[in-house]
């Protein structure tokens, strides 16, 4: 507790030093909200390979394989509601105290928070795309039609947080999946996949945002991935301070000003009370 009660007061201090800053999320802010991260704390990834980018590209049995586990994850995202650190991080936007939000995470619960300044780096899984014509449709519609098109049993699946699942992979050939309704093309999910190019004009964005930043605040992410991590690098470069709210190993410790190992929602919630 006094632990805590420490770190608290560090990380206001942090806020009070840097009133304009960018904040970097990962999996790990969403935890509190019942979607599970990608690795632990030691950083050790705890499932089955994620879908690459090519392979759902040109294979049609990956696109079958992740729609339904899209099926059966999809629902945990959309319930989900913000916790204590979205809130927090929306509080601080209102105050003037943001200049961007830069989320690693595609479940939008920033913006379900409150917070307008927020780049979805790796896209947004509430939407879908048609990989032909670019034409944006719901995802919770073609819930409704996998769910009436196909009678895949998903009780007791786990969600992955980008929406994936951890069905087991059999008897999925039977599973259909509905084109575009515009062209006949082939749908994806809004979002860069493991191998896929976040667009260029994303990122610039996202490296223009920090130069305007006072700091950087990193929580909830591993950065193990380097989209992420970059940013880290170039606040760095930058001289800009580095935050980091995380329980488990990060990819940037060494380069961290302040590096704080508590859960998100009740350090952040507690350092803006
Ligand atoms: P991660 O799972 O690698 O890291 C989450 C971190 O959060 C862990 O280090 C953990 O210790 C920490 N954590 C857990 N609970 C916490 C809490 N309550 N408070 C604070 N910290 C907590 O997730 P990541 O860093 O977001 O990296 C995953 C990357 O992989 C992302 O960039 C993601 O977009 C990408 N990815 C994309 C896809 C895709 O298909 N689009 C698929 C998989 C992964």
């Amino acid at each position: 507790m006094a632990k805590t009660v420490d770190e608290i007061g560090q990380l206001r201090e942090f806020l009070r030093r840097h009133p304009r800053l960018v904040v970097l999320t990962g999996a790990g802010i969403s935890a509190a909200s019942g979607i599970p991260t990608y690795r632990d704390d030691s950083g050790t990834w705890r499932y089955r390979t994620p879908i690459q980018h090519q392979d759902f590209l040109r294979d049609k049995a990956t696109r079958q394989r992740y729609w339904a586990r899209s099926m059966a994850g999809w629902p945990t995202l959309r319930d989900a509601l913000p916790n204590a650190a979205h809130h927090a991080i929306a509080r601080l936007e209102s105050r003037g105290n943001i200049e961007t939000v830069i989320t690693q995470n595609v479940d939008r619960l920033h913006q379900r928070a409150g917070s307008r300044r927020v780049i979805d780096l790796h896209g947004r899984v509430d939407r879908v795309r048609c990989m032909h014509c670019g034409a944006l449709s719901e995802r919770e519609a073609l819930q409704s039609w996998l769910e009436q098109h196909n009678s895949l049993d998903i009780a007791g699946t786990r969600a992955r947080p980008d929406g994936d699942s951890d069905i087991a992979a059999t008897d999925l050939a039977q599973f259909v999946v509905p084109d575009c309704d515009h062209c006949g093309g082939d749908l994806t999910p809004d979002v860069v996949f493991y191998g896929g190019n976040v667009p260029r004009a994303r990122v610039d964005s996202c490296r223009l945002a920090i130069e305007r930043a006072d700091a950087l605040l990193v929580v909830g992410s591993s950065l193990q991935v380097y989209s992420g991590y970059r940013f880290c690098r170039l606040a760095a470069t930058a001289g800009k301070p580095l935050a980091i709210i995380n329980t488990g190993v990060t990819r940037a410790d060494q380069q961290a000003t302040l590096r704080l190992f508590e859960p998100a929602a009740s350090l952040l919630h507690g350092a803006l009370v």
